[in-house]
């Protein structure tokens, strides 16, 4: 008998008929005899009309009763799916994140898991129940406040629940067949990844792939959970996350791909702090202001200064939410940083191309730098890691971009990839 974490996105519980399919098919699991442990994010696009409501009623809601508010999601589809489950003759019973133990930070809207007591969760198991919890959703010990993870962090809780009951597997239930060679909303030749190394699922998470949550891959990682990406509505097989503990499901001997895809995201702004004084320390002084606002800066760019002022030009990305308290420190700090100008700009794209063969391959990025010369797309900035290289560009040519990259590192499938439901919000 094994020990089965099962997680349902929004649009696999969208509505009462995908409730009942997702209930039979957790019934199934259950009935072959495994222990059962069901995560549920809230249905449909349920959170992003929550947020709409609380903008709708205030600009800017207390951090804390937004969480209270969005966690309310999660909890109708809980007991929606339980009361399914029970109904087909399987008992089942439902935990807020609270009660399955989720302990932690109390950032509101950004709270990390420092610890999973899931006794609750055990006991259920013990008498034969699927429990199931809400995703998303903590509890934090500090503040004594219901705390959310941040988007898409359902994920997130699967993983940590599988870690601290030491499933024997996670199962992340989706609206798309597995995890793609990039967005199938974007590029409908995009290809099924039948495996795909953790390391790599980091760098595309990192990059905008929403199909997994950043923090799931991570944590997924350090505790050696396999994932199994799928969607809920097919008997596709999907994808296999792979660490370094668990390895490849084919062996040792399987060669990296040196692209293994493509992810974008358009909720990056780069701020461009210009005539800074180039002499040493300005940098420093200047992201000490940054890093005070707590603010996650990706990629920086300082530009040759001009002979005749010998100022310079730094730009940098953040998060679009982040922008404006970064701006509002830099202009506070403007005389002690002796900068001339400083703009705004979010109307900006970053697009990445991650692939483990990069290490071992050159001139992966002249061959990208040409694909989008070609096209005509323009780069702003560009940075690159071990596996990956990142470029900015103007927001409104992101999928164009993607696309063309797709094509260019020979990903295109030969038919279109299923995107089942959901609506890509
Ligand atoms: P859920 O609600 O099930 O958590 P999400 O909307 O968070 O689902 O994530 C699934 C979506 O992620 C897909 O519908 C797809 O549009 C998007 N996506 C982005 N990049 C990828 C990728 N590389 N592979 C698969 N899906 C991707
Ligand atoms: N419901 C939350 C969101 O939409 C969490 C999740 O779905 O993972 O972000
Ligand atoms: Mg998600």
């Amino acid at each position: 008998m094994a020990l089965i974490v099962q997680k349902f996105g929004g649009s696999s519980v969208a509505d009462a008929e995908s409730i009942k399919r997702v209930a039979k098919r957790i019934v199934e699991t259950r009935r072959t005899g495994n222990d059962v442990v069901v995560v549920v994010s809230a249905m449909g696009d349920t959170t992003d009309e929550l947020l709409d409501l609380a903008a709708d009623c205030t600009p800017i809601p207390a951090p804390r009763e937004l969480d209270m508010l969005l966690t309310s999601g999660e909890r109708i589809s809980m007991a929606l799916l339980a009361m399914t489950i029970k109904g087909m003759g399987v008992e089942a019973l439902s935990f807020t994140g609270s009660q399955a133990g989720m302990i932690t930070t109390p950032d509101h809207g950004s709270a990390k898991i420092v610890d999973v007591t899931p006794g609750r969760v055990r006991e259920a198991l013990d008498e034969g129940a699927v429990a199931i919890v809400a995703g998303f959703q903590g509890f934090s010990r500090d503040s004594r406040d219901i705390t959310t993870l941040g988007r898409g962090g359902s994920d997130t809780t699967a993983v940590a629940l599988a870690a601290a009951l030491d499933a024997d597997r996670c199962e992340i239930y989706t609206d798309v067949d597995g995890v793609f060679t990039t967005d199938p909303r974007v590029a409908p030749l995009a290809k099924k990844i039948d495996a795909i190394s953790s390391e790599e699922m980091l760098e595309l998470a990192a990059s905008g792939a929403k199909v997994l949550h950043l923090r799931a891959v991570e944590y997924a990682r350090r505790h050696g959970v396999e994932l199994h990406v799928r969607s809920s509505f097919s008997g596709e097989p999907g994808t296999v996350v792979y660490t370094p503990k668990t390895g490849h499901p084919k062996g040792d001997l399987v060669e990296d791909s040196v692209i293994t895809g493509v992810a974008a995201e358009a909720s990056e702004a780069k701020i461009t702090v210009g005539g800074v004084p180039d002499i040493p320390g300005k940098a420093a002084q200047i992201f000490e202001v940054v890093a005070k606002t707590n603010a996650n800066i990706d990629i920086i760019v300082q530009n040759i200064s001009a002979a005749d002022t010998n100022r310079t030009d730094i730009s940098f990305t953040v998060p679009m939410g982040e922008g404006r308290k970064v701006t509002e420190a830099l202009e506070a700090a403007r005389e002690e940083l002796g900068f001339e100008t400083l703009l705004y700009d979010d109307q900006i794209a970053k697009i990445a191309v991650v692939g483990a063969g990069m290490r071992t391959s050159s001139g992966v990025s002249a061959q990208l730098f040409r694909a989008l010369y070609e096209a005509g797309i323009n780069i702003e900035m560009i940075s690159t890691s071990e596996i990956r290289i990142s470029v900015v560009t103007r927001a409104d040519l992101m999928e164009k971009a993607v696309r063309v990259l797709h094509t260019a590192f020979g990903l295109d499938a030969e038919e279109t990839a299923t995107v089942y439901a959901g609506t890509g919000r």
